[in-house]
């Protein structure tokens, strides 16, 4: 059996969760662990079956439930190297300070230095003759340390928690796997391809799922369509694509102006007029299922984005063949079996 459920779509959180034959993967974890929980029972998905988490990229409406969900189910998790280190970058407390504070902790340091220094000199004259490295060169070598620590994280070796001290790093998992956008690998009964795409985050990726004859796509948060990803979303049964914004309410909506470019950037988020364009003119009209997904709640209308993918299918004439869906934000979608 397949079957693909999202349980929430947007920029409060994205996540869906995929049933291939006997293996069941959530694909990321952008809400709290207890919402997902939640929006999976309301679905009749059982948490306690998922064998894996899956993760595009790094932004928190696709991560914010990961850790707590990972560990209290104590399954692995897949991301690319760079978007695992991106995340335990993320999620490890730095100490951050001001600049004045930096000067005024120089000079602290200086002061204690000197007293130092004329201690050890009353005490013993030799001491001005000694190990050379002064507070200063220390804390700037611990300093260095603590940054090589947060910038490599922990082992990427897949395993069980080697001591219950791992379990207090906010980024400890039960168990990481890597994956290269590009190299399909097998996990279970699916066979996953993870593709690039373009995206303002370390090494973002959509997923082609392969099971049972079936195939699946899920390609949301992209600027825009670049050949390699059109070339994916060929011969699907399931389409899970983005339908961010409509441009008109974007350009006079509230966001700030560098959000906006960000949003309109060939990093940012596809338009409804861009996924209409994209489903007029390249795709093959195959799909059963078209779900349009991360629609933004400032800067789109859930009709919008239906009537410019409706537009688009009709140039098919495949408008039966493709049901068009629209994930939420706020409630899950019903199980879609095949
Ligand atoms: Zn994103
Ligand atoms: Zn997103």
């Amino acid at each position: 059996m397949v079957s693909y459920t999202v349980l929430s779509s947007g920029s409060k959180g994205n996540s869906a969760v995929l049933t291939a034959g006997r293996t069941r993967i959530l694909i990321d974890a952008g809400l709290s662990c207890r919402e997902l929980f939640r929006r999976m029972k309301l679905v009749d998905e059982d948490p306690s079956t998922l064998d894996a988490i899956l993760i595009t990229h790094e932004h928190s409406d696709h991560v914010n439930g990961l850790a707590v969900t990972a560990r209290k189910l104590g399954i692995p998790v897949f991301f690319t190297e760079a978007t695992h280190r991106a995340w335990v970058r993320q999620i490890t407390p730095k100490r951050r300070i001001t600049y004045a504070q930096w000067i005024e902790e120089q000079r602290l340091l200086k002061q204690r230095a000197e007293a130092d220094t004329e201690a050890a000199s009353a005490f013993n004259e030799s001491a001005l003759d000694g190990d050379p490295k002064t507070d200063e060169a220390y804390d700037a070598e611990e300093e260095a340390a603590e940054e090589l620590t947060a910038a490599s994280g922990p082992s990427p070796t897949p395993g069980p928690a080697k001591s219950p001290s791992r379990a207090e790093d906010p980024a400890w998992l039960p168990a990481v796997e890597y994956f290269t956008a590009g190299s399909p690998f097998n996990f279970g009964d699916a066979t996953i391809r993870p593709f690039t795409i373009p995206h303002d985050a370390a090494d973002p990726v959509g997923f082609v799922f392969e099971s049972e004859g079936m195939r699946l796509a899920v390609a949301t948060d992209l600027g825009y369509m670049p050949p390699n990803v059109k070339a994916e979303l060929r011969s699907l049964d399931l389409l899970h694509i983005e339908s961010n914004h409509d441009l008109d309410m974007l350009r006079d909506g509230p966001y700030p102006w560098a959000v906006k470019q960000r949003v309109l950037s060939r990093v940012g988020h596809l338009s409804n007029d861009s996924t209409a364009q994209f489903l007029a003119a390249e795709y093959d009209g195959n799909a059963a299922y078209v779900i349009l997904a991360h629609l933004s709640e400032c800067n789109n209308l859930p009709e919008l984005a239906r009537i410019a993918a409706e537009r688009a299918l009709e140039c098919h004439a495949s408008l039966i063949t493709n049901r068009l869906l629209i994930a939420h934000q706020h409630e899950p979608l019903k199980p879609i079996l095949f």
